[in-house]
């Protein structure tokens, strides 16, 4: 340093002189200037307090003062080199002697002031601000700071900012747990190496962007621990600096949050059924006050969210119940944990209303009770439906017996009975004879009394499968479904005959009558219901003619059918020539969007005396005659000259006729084809379709094939009709040349109430989707045969549900007008997944059950369906995967709750059959069929939101 520059750094000095004073009073570095003579000639606060001097008596005292007697020499030697020049700075642990005596070990730095000439004017002192205890304290300090990396439950990582990429370099054992990498396997790769793939997590970028500035962040993130499981990641990143505020490092801690946020989704699933759910929801404390309700309960109960805060539940209550039956309730709640049954509450407005009501507990995992959880629904409109349903009359007021409707619908049901079984019933119609008179004679309550005799008496006749009804006045029928041999149906017969003969006393008098009985019997008598109700009624006026007290049976040869039997295949021939045929025509839709996909061509024989007759009147005088083809040729020549009509209307639509096997397999069968075709060349390609029996195209199937496909390069398309029936072997049908396959209609029509028929019509559906055939269900009565279909997948049917065949003329106005039932509209029918296909099944398991139950009741079998809820089989499925799959869903909480209420009456019902009480159950009847309804429309509900 030459002497100019010597000079201005003195100047320079000067000038900071006040910055260094300001620095010398205030650092936290202890100061002393020591003169070359060990006096102390100044010292700042730090080094005062550090020896617990003030700062005058400090002034008072020297080096050798401070320092304890065995260390005098030491300092000595170290005070000669640095006042010699030898040295000019020395750094050395001493030891100082307090103003308390006490000692203070700490690092000194001692510096040689010179003057301009080099000599050693002063010294400078410093002393380390560790005293021994401050620097055992962060030794302990780093000693629990590394106990706490390694026992931290959170993970922590440490990674290096000055490195590319910011490699890991360190690791504590929990991020090793969480993440299941090794703390080798970690150090040296960037952190995000936890994402595995699933690298375009919406927080990433935030992340990156953070770090790149150094900034801290929090963020979670999907991570993927080394066996590739998935854990949600909730961390927070931040940058540490050095001195110079660069960063040097950024440390991470990590937080598994998996479980939290499962369970914090599960809160919003939870939350959303809270606020949406029907049924009302109020939970209150341990001490019962309600913390929170739901809006439902405001609407039940009409109190509002804020008005019932705080409050005790007691506010509901109705004061119908005792103390016991809380008490009860209570001891129930405590003991299981809940409790759930009717009780009648009461609304804001005074209004008493049923509810039922279940009570849960929630308790934490010490067991404490934390809050009770209350559902419940008012079921005032269940109820109320219940019993004027109850009411309402499907028995006759004065016997009790089936009235009219109900005997309509035991009859349909013991048809349908009958012709699964193949057995044999018989309808009778009683009329008693010389009734009138009694009543005349003694008066109407004598007459009543008289048929409530009659009616009994019959009934203790009748075996659990019969059924008596009622029709008015002295009119009853009889329905005995299971007729296993004559004589033992003659002997009913009789019982009955004699019955009704035995004396009546009613009060003061005795009267005799007798019974005058109409049968017929079916199959013999193959027709519908209406019409065997009507034949028995004729036999019954015959029974009365041939003297009364007796029966007569109708007989299917004195019926018109007979008499054009007896005229024979003649009669029928001649019809073709008198132009008595005609066609009917059946709509077959589109159930989804109501477009008419084409119609089915039914024969008819207006005849001049019995009126319009049916196909099975006459076809099966001309089975297998050469007359049968004859009059094939005219269907098909009258179908294509009627659609030719139609086409100059404007309506393009596909006919099918039903084609008899000899026909089919007659030798000019294609050249009458090929010949009636260019007849009506006006028709478009594709618009003639024959229907051919399943059992018809199994025959000769080479042959069948053959003709087939000749007519289909000619344009006629083919259908197997009534599919299901035969026994077509998977590949015959899929070489088979038809467009469409035609469910037969005994399926549809029992598939609502029989599962096996279900599952026929679903078999057939995926059949013919795999062999990519079109398929189309008959037999659609109802509105829910067609969203059954619409569910199994099927769309196109036909049937009395839709339209019931008709004449031509009124085809046209028919199209127009028609409109497919509102249920089977896009959005509600839907075709179900595979997965979800059970729900259909489902409905039939339950409508079976309801039918079981209805014939146990109605004494038509004698075992008992399962009662328990949870055993049946649509009890079964609803339990198990219905309510792992749907059982968050409202409409599913609404299907269990009436689930069970059909239990809790079927139980009730079953209770009163076995003590004998047949009527009463009876009349329950209809409501069970309510509630039946009601479950299947929650289940469409279901269908319509999954
Ligand atoms: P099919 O080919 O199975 O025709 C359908 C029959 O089912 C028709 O009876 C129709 O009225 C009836 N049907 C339609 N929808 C329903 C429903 O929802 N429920 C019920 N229970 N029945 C329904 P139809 O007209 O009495 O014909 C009976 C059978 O006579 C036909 O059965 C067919 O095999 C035969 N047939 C009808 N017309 C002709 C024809 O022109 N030629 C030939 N060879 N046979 C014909
Ligand atoms: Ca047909
Ligand atoms: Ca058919």
């Amino acid at each position: 340093m030459d002497a100019h520059t010597q000079s201005s750094f003195i100047d320079a000095i000067e000038d900071a002189r006040p910055y260094f004073c300001v620095l010398f009073e205030k650092s936290v570095v202890g100061m002393a200037v020591i003169g070359t003579d060990q006096r102390i000639l100044d010292a700042n606060p730090a080094f005062c307090r550090l020896l617990g001097y003030s700062r005058d008596r400090l002034l008072q005292t020297t080096w050798a003062t401070l320092t304890p007697a065995e260390d005098q020499g030491h300092d000595i030697t170290l005070f000669e080199q640095l006042v010699s020049g030898r040295t000019n700075e020395v750094v050395a642990d001493k030891r100082f002697v307090r103003f308390d005596r006490s000692l203070a070990q700490v690092r000194t730095r001692m510096s040689a002031i010179c003057d301009g000439a080099g000599v050693v004017t002063n010294l400078v002192v410093q002393v380390d601000d560790f005293s021994d205890s401050a620097r055992k304290q962060s030794e302990s300090l780093i000693r629990l700071q590394a106990g706490a990396l390694n026992n931290s439950i959170n993970g922590i990582a440490i990674s290096d900012a000055t490195q590319p990429d910011f490699p890991l370099v360190y690791v504590n054992p929990a991020f090793e747990k969480i993440t299941g990498y090794s703390s080798a396997e970690s150090i040296g790769r960037n952190c995000r190496f936890l994402q595995g793939e699933d690298r375009n997590q919406p927080d990433r970028n935030e992340v990156r962007e953070a770090l790149e500035h150094g900034r801290a962040v929090k963020a979670t993130l999907r991570n993927y621990r080394k066996d590739g499981s998935m854990f949600w990641n909730r961390f927070q990143i931040a940058p540490v600096q050095d001195q110079e505020g660069q960063t040097t490092h950024f440390v991470g801690i990590i937080n598994d949050i998996t479980e939290r946020k499962v369970a914090d989704d599960y809160l919003k699933l939870v939350s959303r059924v809270f606020l949406h759910a029907d049924e009302s929801i109020f939970i209150t404390d341990p001490q019962g006050s309600i913390i929170e309700v739901n809006p439902a309960f405001s609407r039940t109960t009409g109190y509002s969210r804020e008005e019932v805060l705080g409050r005790n539940p007691r506010i509901l209550q109705s004061g119908r119940h005792d103390q016991a039956f809380f008490a009860e309730l209570w001891k129930n709640v405590l003991n299981q944990g809940h409790w759930s049954g009717e009780i009648w509450n009461r609304r804001k407005n005074g209004e008493i209303y049923p509810d039922k009501l279940t009570i849960s507990v929630v308790r934490n995992d010490e067991g404490e009770t934390l809050s009770y959880v209350c559902l419940s629904s008012d079921i005032s409109v269940l109820k109320a439906q219940q019993s004027e349903l109850e009411l309402m009359a499907l028995h006759d007021a004065l016997t009790g017996l089936p009235n009219r409707a109900l005997l309509n619908d035991r009859l349909t049901m013991a048809l349908a009975e009958v012709r699964r079984s193949g057995g044999k019933m018989a309808v009778c119609f009683i009329d008693l004879d010389d009734f009138k008179p009694v009543n005349d004679t003694y008066g109407h309550e004598t007459g009543d009394l008289l048929l409530i005799e009659a009616a009994q008496r019959m009934t203790t006749i009748l075996r659990a499968t019969d059924t008596v009804a009622r029709l008015g006045g002295d009119e009853f029928i009889l329905i005995l479904s299971e007729i296993h041999s004559e004589k033992e149906f003659l002997g009913m017969l009789s019982r009955i005959m004699d019955a009704i003969a035995r004396p009546y006393t009613l009060g003061e008098i005795t009267v005799s009558i007798s019974a005058s009985i109409g049968v017929t019997l079916y199959p013999d008598d193959n027709v519908d219901a209406d019409t065997l109700l009507r034949h028995a009624d004729q036999a019954m006026y015959l029974a009365k003619e041939k003297g009364r007290n007796r029966f007569h049976f109708f007989d299917v040869v004195d019926d018109r059918n007979a008499h054009i039997r007896s005229e024979g295949r003649a009669r029928v021939e001649a019809a073709l020539e008198r132009e008595e045929f005609i066609l009917y025509y059946q709509p077959k839709v589109d159930l989804r969007t109501g477009q008419v996909v084409g119609l089915e061509a039914l024969i008819r024989w207006q005849h001049p005396e019995e009126g319009l007759l049916a196909p099975g009147d006459f076809l099966p005088l001309i089975e297998n005659s050469d007359f049968e083809t004859r009059l094939s040729e005219w269907v098909i020549a009258e179908a294509l000259r009627q659609m030719k009509l139609w086409q100059w209307e404007g309506l393009d639509l596909v006919v099918s006729v039903n084609l008899p096997a000899r026909h089919l397999h007659s030798d000019g069968f294609i050249p009458f084809i090929v010949n009636v075709l260019a007849e009506n060349a006006e028709i478009p390609r594709d618009r003639l379709e024959l229907e051919v029996l399943e059992t018809v195209a199994l025959w000769d199937i080479p042959r069948v094939t053959q003709t087939m496909e000749e007519c289909r390069r000619h344009g006629v398309m083919f259908s197997i009709d009534d599919f299901g029936t035969g026994y077509a072997s998977l590949a015959y049908l899929r070489r088979l040349p038809v467009n469409t396959i035609k469910i037969d209609q005994s399926f549809t029509r029992d598939m609502l109430n029989d599962p096996d028929d279900l599952s026929i019509v679903e078999g057939v559906i995926s059949l013919a989707e795999a062999f990519q055939k079109q398929v189309i269900a008959e037999g659609v009565e109802s509105e829910d045969h067609g969203t059954i279909l619409l569910y199994l997948g099927c769309q196109h049917a036909q049937g009395f549900g839709i339209a019931r065949p008709m004449a031509a003329a009124l085809i046209p106005d028919w199209i127009r007008s028609y409109r497919p039932a509102p249920a089977w509209v896009q959005t509600h029918a839907k075709r179900l997944s595979r997965k979800d296909i059970v729900l259909a099944f489902a409905e039939v398991w339950h409508r079976r059950w309801v039918g079981d139950l209805v014939d146990l009741v109605e004494n038509r079998v004698l075992g008992t369906p399962e009662m328990a809820p949870v055993e049946c089989r649509f009890g079964e499925w609803l339990n198990g995967p219905g309510k792992s799959n749907y059982g968050h869903l409202a409409e599913f909480v609404e299907m269990d709750h009436l689930h069970q209420a059909v239990h809790i009456l079927g139980n009730e019902m079953v209770r009163r059959h076995d003590l004998g009480k047949i009527l009463e159950v009876r009349a329950k009847v209809p409501g069970l069929i309510v509630l039946r309804d009601r479950l299947i429309q929650a289940l469409h509900r279901l269908i319509s939101v999954i």
